[in-house]
């Protein structure tokens, strides 16, 4: 029995069963604290640990959009649940080259996830919570962040819970479940109201869907495969699809502005990926397979391209980002 899930079961027996966002909540909290998580060794692979060119086309797209909201030089690059710094570090060396000079902001909670932040970006600034960022225009990046969040699952209009039954973590009920994250619209919001105050653009990239729909999305993911979410509490990732719907309702409602959600394979390509590829691959003939295989992994529509999606938060005063009409 993992060290949480013995902590879990106590809880349980003294309080009843538990809601399955107190339990996602308490899982990944426990997760992230104790490992990188990321790499062929760890437990899944994100889009900036398969290339360079997935920061690099974010910083170029936050590049441009900056430049044509006025370049203006109070303005900060963001990034909530940066991992281990790789999509910063590469966004960064564009952003720079592109003559952005303002300051680095993480929000990070894993303490063996900032040790490798440091690494990749050592003059950040570290944060806990997106409520603590400074009020500037931030150029904002969110990947693979809110999927994180914990979730509420209702069935029937019973909140979800998990319990002990014939000796181990069950759920309390089954049947057609409808999922709701309080917790993603509250990081949503609040950046939304940073950006409709003080400026900026937000890119969030994410495996979900653009409407709301019903269904269990709640999975967990270790060693590369998937797992029985209630499995070994604290050892797995454990995510859920993201509702872009509801992430573009509750940046609208505190007045933010935002673009169509669009699959992360024609978003990237329309940002200009291949020829980042074509251009990879002439100056390091070696690694052309390597660059024509992570281009087809960011892109495919059987890979990353068509699940995972992009929407961007602007403040109503900047110009929308590229790639999304
Ligand atoms: N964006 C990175 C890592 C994705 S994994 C990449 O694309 O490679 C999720 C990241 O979010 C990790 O860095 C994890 O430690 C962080 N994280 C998870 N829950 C968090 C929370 N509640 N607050 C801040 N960071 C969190």
């Amino acid at each position: 029995m993992t060290p949480l899930e013995r902590a879990l079961r106590e809880r349980i027996a003294a309080e009843g069963p538990i809601t399955v966002e107190t339990y996602m909540d308490a899982c990944n909290a426990y997760y992230y604290a104790t490992r990188d998580p990321l790499g062929a060794r760890g437990d899944f692979i994100t889009a900036p640990e398969i290339s360079q060119m997935f920061g690099e086309m974010i910083g170029a797209a936050l590049a441009d959009c900056w430049k044509r909201a006025g370049a203006p030089e109070d303005a900060v690059y963001v990034e909530l649940g940066p991992g281990r710094g790789t999509l910063a570090a590469d966004a960064l060396r564009v952003l720079r080259t592109a003559g952005f000079g303002g300051e680095v902001h993480l929000v990070e909670t894993s303490p063996v996830l900032r040790e490798q932040q440091v690494r990749s970006v050592p003059d950040a600034v570290w944060h806990d919570s997106v409520d603590d960022l400074p009020g500037r225009p931030l150029l904002l990046v969110a990947n693979e962040f809110l999927d994180a969040l914990p979730i509420r699952q209702h069935v029937a209009g019973i909140e979800r819970r998990v319990t002990v039954a014939a000796g181990g973590l069950a759920f309390d009920r089954d049947g057609e479940i409808v999922e709701t994250s309080p917790a993603r619209e509250a990081v949503v919001r609040s950046i939304a109201t940073c950006l409709a105050a003080k400026g900026g653009v937000a890119l969030v990239i994410d495996y979900g869907h653009e409407r709301f729909a019903s269904g269990d999305t709640l999975q967990a993911v270790r060693g590369h495969r998937f797992a029985p979410v209630l499995a070994d509490p604290g050892e797995q990732d454990l995510t859920s699809h993201v509702d872009f719907e509801a992430v573009a309702e509750a940046a609208n409602f505190v007045g933010a502005t935002t673009t169509a959600v669009v699959p992360q394979g024609e978003w990237l390509i329309r940002l200009g990926i291949e020829a980042r590829a074509q251009a990879l691959s002439r100056a390091h003939a070696d690694r052309a397979d390597d660059v024509g295989n992570a281009l087809e992994r960011l892109t495919g529509r059987d890979q990353m391209g068509e699940l995972f999606k992009v929407i961007a938060i602007h403040s109503p005063d900047w110009p929308a980002p590229a790639g999304f009409e």
